[in-house]
């Protein structure tokens, strides 16, 4: 059995959220990579387009939460969690967390997404000019830098610097390759390369 089919037998053929029998899908949750029982759930239409785009959500929907948090599967839970985190000032949700019970390596892979967060705490990289940076961006350097450290060389300015990453726990610092060596440089030397630029 693949793993959807599997998660057919697990629903009995249902929304595991709300139950829903239409348009059922597997969805895997970030950030796994492999599809496993423990990461992957079958949703609806109606809550896959909803946990995808949060600018489509319908609070009243959620209170399906109110039972699948009591789900004996963790991937049910985990999933829960982060919706009932993503809808917490809305109340009733708060008060279901508060309930809530998740093992913590289920809770810290629940966190990783970061919905418990406020939109101030989360980490946000943006470059000189405020410019929002995502992974895979390019960017220039705004002037000279040295790296010290074995092999020390100077970035100059103008440098581009091209499929850059973002680091996940300091909005201040990016990672990008510079002749070939990885190095870390801080948001405020870059400035990013717009989409018309990049060429
Ligand atoms: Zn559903």
């Amino acid at each position: 059995m693949n793993i959807t089919e599997e998660l057919i037998q697990r629903s009995g053929n249902k929304c595991e959220l709300c139950g829903a029998s239409h348009n059922l899908n597997d969805l895997k949750l970030p950030p796994s990579l492999n599809d496993t029982l423990d990461t992957n759930i079958l949703v609806c239409g109606t809550c896959h387009d909803q946990i995808e785009n949060p600018e489509n959500m319908d609070a009243n929907h959620w209170r399906c939460l109110n039972d699948a948090m009591w789900s004996e599967h963790k991937a049910v839970q985990i999933t829960a969690w982060r919706m009932l985190q993503r809808l917490r000032n809305e109340g009733w949700p708060q008060d279901l967390l508060d309930m809530m019970y998740l093992e913590d390596a289920d809770l810290r892979f629940a966190e990783a997404t970061g919905e418990h967060l406020s939109d101030d705490e989360k980490i946000i990289h943006r470059d000189c000019n405020g410019a929002l940076l995502e992974t895979g961006d390019s960017v220039t350097m705004t002037k000279d830098k040295d790296l010290k450290g074995a092999g020390s060389f100077t970035i100059k300015r103008g440098t581009v610097i091209r499929n850059i990453s973002l680091v996940h726990d300091n909005a201040n610092q990016i990672e990008g390759k510079v002749n070939g060596t990885s190095v870390v440089i801080l948001t405020k030397y870059l400035k990013k390369i717009g989409a018309d630029q990049q060429g």
